[in-house]
C-alpha cells in the first residue's frame, strides 16, 4: 500500500479488513501506529529443546540449547568455518557453520545458544552442521528451548495472539519505514539508545533477547521523556506567570514563632526556610511539603499563610474532608487567637447567608486565611488577592485538582503537603513539576506507640488491654472496614460493632460512632464528644486515617487489619501517639495469607514511614501505586517506575534541556516530538495554552 502513514486506520493495512479491524478495536488498536504499538507481552522459545545428551547423531532435525564453552574459526582456507563447543548439563556438542566466520562477534564463550539443524559425526564427535541458531540470553533456570522467539501479544476475546502476531509481522516491514526518529546518531550514541524504527520492529520480532531489553529501552526512554516534556513544559508555564512576591525579614519571622507554642524542630526550620525563600520570589512557588503523620506539617503550613498575611494578601487551605477542613481552623483559630488575622471556615451545609457573606469578604479581602475542602475550587469563590494555595493531600495523592484554582494573571504560590512517603520515581512524575521539601523528624517529647498483632480468637485479651488503658483514663479507637454489614462479606461493619461495644464491658466509658456516610453536623457531634471526653471510645470507619488530630486517643483497635495496605494501617496507627504518653496500636487479624501476616509483623517492627512505603510499594508492585493515569499524565505502557529510574532520569534531563532552549517547542526539528507529546498526554495537556 503506497499510501500508508501511520494514521491509518487498521482496516485498510493489508490482511486486516473489517471484520479484523473491529476485533482489534476491541483491544484498543485503530490505527497503523496502535498496532505497532501494541507489543508482545512476553516471548516463547518456539520449539522445545532436547537434551544434549540424548542426541545420536542421525537425526534429520533436532534442537538443542546450551553454553557455548569454546569458539574456534578458520578464515583463510578453501572453506572458512567458524565454530564453538555447544553444553547443557547432559553433555556437549559441536556446532559449525562453513562461511560463518561473521559469526565471531556473535558467538562467544558464555554466550546462551540455540542451534537447529541436521546431525552428524565428525571425526567421533556429534556435530551440527550450518544449523539455524538463535542466540538466547540467560536461559540458565529457564525452560530452554528453541531457535525462535515466538512473541505473545496480550489476546482478545475474538483475537488470538496468533493472530495478532500474523497481522503485524507482515506490516512491520513496511510500517517500521514510517516510524520517526526524533534524534540523530550522536544523540543516541551517547546515551547508548537504539534507534526507533529499529527499537519497534525488535521489540516485536526481536533476533535475541538481548536486542529485545535494547529495543524496551528505547521504548521506555521515550515513554518517559514524553512524559518528562509534558512535566517540563508545565513547569516552566508555572513559572512564566508572575506571582506575588512576599516579603520575608527577622521581625515577620519573630512574630509569626511567637504564634506556636513550642520552638520549632529542626527539621520544621529547614523546610520553613526553604518556603520562605520561595515565597519572596516573583514567580510562582510550587512545593512537595512530605513529612510522616505528626510531624508537624500543619505548623509549617500556617507559617506561610502568615507570612502572606504579612504582605496583606489570602490564602487558602484545603483538607480532603470536612473534618479535617475543621480541625484546621479550629487548630490555626488556637494559634492565633488574639491576633488581627482574619480567619475563616468554608465547608458545605453552612447557611446560605453565611455562605454569602463569606463569599463576599473572600472577594473584598476582609479574610486573610480561608480554610475548607476542595470547594474552594468552585467557580462561585473569588478572593481579592489569592497569593497562596495549601493543599493537604495527607496520603492522597489527587494533586492534578489543583490546577483548578489556578486562575488568570498573577499565579498563587503552591504548598502541597503529603504524610507518605513518596519513591523518587514517583516524585519525578507524579510530582514532577514541583519541588521537594522533607520534614524528617518528629516534635520532641511524643510518646513511643507499641504496636501489637493479635489474632480475632484473642479478642477477650485485647479488650482487656483497652480497658484497662480507658480505666487509666485513655481514649481509644476502634477500626472497622466496612460501615454497614454487607451480605456478601463477613467483615465487621462499624454501625453494628457500635451498639456491640456499647453492650458489652466497655460500655461504662461510653461508645460514639463515626463513619464517612453520616451527616456533617453528626460527624462533628461524634467528634466533639470524644474530643472532649464525654464518651471514651470512637467506633469508626477508615475516615479517622486522615490526619485526625486527638491527642488525648492513646489506644487504637483495627479490626481485619489484614484487609488494609501497609501505608494505610501506617497512616490509621499515625493518629495515636500524638502525645506525651505512650500509646497502643492492636492489629486484629482475621487469618489471610502469609504474606498479609508478614505485612503486620512488619508494621509492628518499625514506625519508620519511609520504610514502610517502600516495602508497601515493593510487596504490592508499582503499578497500583504509580498509576500515573489518574494524574492526567500519559500511561506507562514499557517503562517500569519501579526499575527505570536511571532511564527516567536521563529523560527528565532531556526532556527540561529541550524545553530550556525551545519551551513552546516551535523549533521545526522539534515538531514531530511535540506531536507524540500532545498525542501522548491526549488532551489532558492543557499546559501549552499559556496563562
Ligand atoms: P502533621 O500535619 O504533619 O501530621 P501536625 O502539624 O498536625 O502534624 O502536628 C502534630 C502535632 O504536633 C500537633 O499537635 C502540633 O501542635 C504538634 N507540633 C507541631 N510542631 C511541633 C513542635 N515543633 N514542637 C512540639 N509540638 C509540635
Ligand atoms: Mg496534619
Amino acid at each position: 500500500m503506497e499510501t500508508l502513514s501511520l494514521d491509518t486506520p487498521v482496516q485498510y493495512v493489508k490482511g486486516v479488513g473489517p471484520v479484523r479491524a473491529a476485533q482489534l478495536a476491541e483491544l484498543g488498536v485503530a490505527t497503523l501506529e496502535d498496532l505497532l504499538f501494541y507489543f508482545p507481552r512476553r516471548f516463547d522459545l518456539r520449539r522445545q529443546a532436547q537434551p544434549i545428551g540424548s542426541l545420536t547423531g542421525d537425526e534429520a532435525s533436532a534442537t538443542v540449547a546450551g553454553e557455548v564453552t569454546e569458539v574456534s574459526q578458520s578464515r583463510f582456507g578453501r572453506r572458512p568455518w567458524f565454530g564453538c563447543c555447544l553444553e547443557d548439563p547432559t553433555g556437549w556438542v559441536l556446532v559449525k557453520w562453513f562461511h560463518g566466520t561473521y559469526l565471531a562477534s556473535k558467538i562467544e564463550p558464555g554466550t546462551f545458544l540455540a542451534v537447529s539443524g541436521k546431525v552428524g559425526v565428525y571425526r567421533e564427535h556429534l556435530q551440527f552442521v550450518n544449523p539455524r541458531h538463535q542466540v538466547l540470553y540467560d536461559v540458565a533456570g529457564t525452560n530452554l528451548n528453541s531457535d525462535e522467539l515466538l512473541p505473545v501479544y496480550p489476546a482478545g476475546a475474538r483475537l488470538s495472539s496468533g493472530q495478532i502476531a500474523l497481522i503485524i509481522k507482515r506490516v512491520l516491514p513496511q510500517a517500521v519505514e514510517r516510524v520517526e526518529r526524533w534524534f540523530d546518531a550522536a544523540y543516541l550514541r551517547r546515551r547508548d539508545l537504539m534507534d526507533r524504527p529499529a527499537a519497534v520492529a525488535a521489540m516485536h520480532r526481536p533476533e535475541d533477547i538481548r536486542q529485545w531489553e535494547a529495543a524496551r529501552r528505547r521504548m521506555a526512554y521515550d515513554e518517559c521523556l514524553l512524559l518528562q516534556l509534558g512535566v517540563a513544559m508545565s513547569r516552566m508555564n508555572d513559572r512564566s506567570r508572575p506571582a506575588h512576591p512576599l516579603r520575608h525579614n527577622p521581625t515577620i519571622d519573630q512574630r509569626i514563632r511567637a504564634r506556636f507554642p513550642f520552638a520549632l524542630t529542626k527539621a520544621q526550620d529547614r523546610v520553613v526556610a526553604e518556603i520562605s525563600a520561595d515565597l519572596a520570589q516573583p514567580r510562582p512557588m510550587n512545593r512537595l511539603l512530605q513529612g510522616d503523620v505528626g510531624s508537624g506539617k500543619t505548623v509549617v503550613a500556617l507559617y506561610a499563610a502568615l507570612q502572606t498575611v504579612a504582605n496583606r494578601k489570602q490564602t487558602a487551605i484545603m483538607a480532603p474532608t470536612e473534618i479535617l477542613a475543621q480541625q484546621h481552623h479550629r487548630r490555626i483559630q488556637q494559634y492565633l487567637a488574639g491576633s488581627r488575622v482574619r480567619l475563616a471556615l468554608l465547608v458545605g451545609g453552612q447557611g446560605t447567608a453565611e455562605r454569602a457573606r463569606l463569599l463576599e469578604h473572600l472577594a473584598d479581602g476582609a479574610i486573610d486565611i480561608v480554610v475548607g475542602t476542595h470547594a474552594l475550587l468552585g467557580a462561585s469563590v473569588r478572593f481579592r488577592e489569592l497569593a497562596l494555595v495549601v493543599v493537604d493531600e495527607q496520603h492522597k495523592f489527587g494533586v492534578r485538582q489543583r490546577t483548578g484554582i489556578r486562575g488568570k494573571g498573577f499565579a498563587p504560590h503552591y504548598l502541597v503537603m503529603t504524610a507518605t512517603p513518596i519513591p523518587r520515581t514517583l516524585a519525578l512524575t507524579v510530582f514532577g513539576d514541583l519541588d521537594v521539601s522533607v520534614i524528617d523528624e518528629l516534635p520532641p517529647g511524643r510518646g513511643s506507640t507499641l504496636t501489637l498483632v493479635k489474632d480475632r480468637k484473642q479478642m477477650e485479651e485485647v479488650l482487656a488491654i483497652v480497658q484497662q488503658r480507658l480505666a487509666a483514663g485513655q481514649q481509644a479507637f476502634f477500626i472497622y472496614p466496612l460501615v454497614k454489614p454487607n451480605d456478601q462479606s463477613e467483615l465487621m461493619a462499624a454501625e453494628q460493632a457500635c451498639r456491640e461495644l456499647a453492650a458489652g464491658p466497655l460500655g461504662r466509658f461510653g461508645v460514639a460512632l463515626l463513619h464517612g456516610q453520616m451527616r456533617a453536623a453528626a460527624k462533628e457531634a461524634a467528634l466533639e464528644r470524644f474530643r472532649g471526653g464525654d464518651v471514651r471510645v470512637l467506633a469508626a470507619s477508615v475516615v479517622v486515617e486522615v490526619g485526625l488530630d486527638i491527642p488525648a486517643a492513646n489506644v487504637m483497635v483495627v479490626m481485619h487489619a489484614e484487609r488494609f495496605g501497609l501505608a494505610q494501617l501506617h497512616q490509621l496507627r499515625g493518629r495515636v501517639g500524638r502525645s506525651s504518653q505512650d500509646a497502643t496500636c492492636i492489629l486484629v487479624s482475621w487469618g489471610g495469607t502469609e504474606l498479609a501476616r508478614r505485612r503486620l509483623e512488619m508494621l509492628a517492627a518499625t514506625n519508620d514511614g519511609f520504610r514502610i512505603a517502600e516495602e508497601d510499594l515493593r510487596l504490592r508492585g508499582p503499578g497500583e501505586m504509580l498509576g500515573t493515569r489518574q494524574h492526567g499524565l500519559p500511561e506507562l505502557k514499557v517503562a517500569d517506575l519501579a526499575s527505570d529510574l536511571e532511564l527516567l532520569q536521563q529523560a527528565r534531563r532531556d526532556a527540561f534541556a529541550i524545553v530550556q532552549g525551545d519551551p513552546l517547542m516551535e523549533a521545526p526539528h522539534h515538531h514531530p516530538l511535540r506531536a507524540a507529546m500532545l498525542k501522548a498526554y491526549a488532551g489532558r495537556i492543557d499546559l501549552l495554552r499559556g496563562a
